[in-house]
């Protein structure tokens, strides 16, 4: 660190990737150069008008001014059961079993100082969320990050742990459909997961931001509908991706009623809860009509097709997304993934997101391209790189 204040496990923060990107694209843009961005998962759209509407009358009422409460309303937690039940048939108790988060992001920063002690490991995807390994950087805790590649379809290889890290881990952490690679999982290995955590007495914790964006007909299942899940599983939902809610800081984690209790516990002495109002408009986005979620991910479907057949013509390989917002793609030969995205920036100005930036290892030579970009974008953006 550069700061006089700051504690030295900051020193172990990976550097920011998108730092040089956004820096020349700074320059780029102070040039007067139309510079698009394919980089960032924030979807385009805005949130759905009933949701939007039940907000504004949510502000209104003065009891939601004062203190939430800090495992989030009954009201809301019901709701979060009551979206379990009618998406995936899960039985889920709102009273033990749910809790409300201000976002997946911040819920998981949390799950480290819960679950898991200084010096002992969690095991993360081998690319991911980059708050998978920040989380336990921040609490002195260590990660593993489980081989992901093309060979195994991107399915983290937690059996490829060696046993002196395995006894020393606590916590293992999945994401399917997966950011940033758009890789599903097929219920047997979740089956594999689960027991795999049984053994060796790991929380096992399902990131399942991007259940409701996936296409072809493809239906995302919850890792809790599978046998035994409860015993050990706690899975994080959020309202950010499936109902243009990024903004808005609503998500709720649910499963095992062991897990919740502690994960209570921490959140309870660092942060006051969801503003009600904004709890009540979740609740309406989880409960009410799904048909604009449809909606969306045949949008993102429609860009999905624009973006590969553009590739095609490029001669670039891909990953076909079967959900997500997101395409991963090889960088041709030749190239980082940070070179390669560079060179699109400086040439083409469009920025993709360096697949190194989500996993260091195996990220290198990718690169990712968000479908959260309006469709005209989109063709300009990939006529511009194709031209170089
Ligand atoms: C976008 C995203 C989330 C959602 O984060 P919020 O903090 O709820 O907005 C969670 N996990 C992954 C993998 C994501 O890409």
């Amino acid at each position: 660190m550069t700061q006089k204040f700051a504690a030295k496990r900051l020193d172990n923060l990976p550097p920011y990737l998108f730092a040089e990107i956004d820096r020349k694209k700074a320059t780029l843009v102070a040039q007067g150069h139309d510079v698009i961005s394919l980089g960032i998962g924030d979807p385009d759209k805005p949130t759905f008008p009933h949701v939007i509407e039940e907000m504004i009358a949510a502000v209104k009422r003065p009891a939601n001014h004062q203190y939430p409460s800090y495992e989030g309303s009954l009201a809301y937690r019901t709701a979060c059961a009551q979206f379990m039940k009618t998406r995936f048939n899960v039985d889920a108790d709102p009273n033990t079993e749910v809790l409300a988060l201000i976002g997946s992001k911040e819920g998981i920063a949390n799950l480290f100082p819960a679950f898991v002690d200084p010096g002992a490991y969690t095991l993360i995807p081998g690319v991911g969320y980059p708050v998978y390994s920040g989380g336990g950087i921040l609490n002195d805790s260590l990660s593993w990050w489980m081989p992901m590649t093309e060979e195994n379809n991107f399915l983290a290889d937690f059996e490829a742990a060696p046993a002196d890290i395995v006894d020393k881990a606590q916590m293992m952490i999945l994401s399917y459909p997966n950011n940033p690679t758009s890789a599903i999982a097929p219920p047997e290995y979740f089956d594999a997961a689960i027991a795999f955590a049984k053994k060796h007495d790991l929380l096992l914790v399902h990131d399942n931001a991007y259940c409701d964006v996936t296409f072809d007909g493809y239906v995302a299942p919850s890792i809790l509908e599978r046998p035994g899940a409860m015993d050990c599983c706690v899975e994080i939902f959020s309202t950010s991706k499936s109902y243009n809610m990024t903004g808005w800081r609503a998500a709720f984690a649910v499963g095992n009623a062991d897990a919740i209790k502690t994960f209570g516990i921490v959140k309870s002495n660092v942060d006051s809860g969801i503003f009600t109002a904004v709890q009540e408009a979740a609740a309406v986005a989880l409960t009410g009509p799904q048909d604009s979620v449809k909606k969306m991910s045949a949008l993102y479907q429609r860009r999905r097709d624009i973006v590969l057949a553009a590739l095609d013509q490029m001669g670039l390989e891909y990953q076909v997304p079967r959900g997500t917002i997101f395409v991963w793609v090889r960088v041709p030969d030749g190239f980082t993934s940070a070179e390669y995205a560079t060179k699109v920036l400086e040439e083409a100005h469009v920025i993709v997101g360096p697949g190194s930036a989500y996993g260091p290892k195996d990220g290198e030579g990718y690169f990712r391209i968000s479908l959260a970009c309006d469709d005209d974008r989109i063709v300009e953006a990939l006529d511009r790189m194709k031209r170089i």
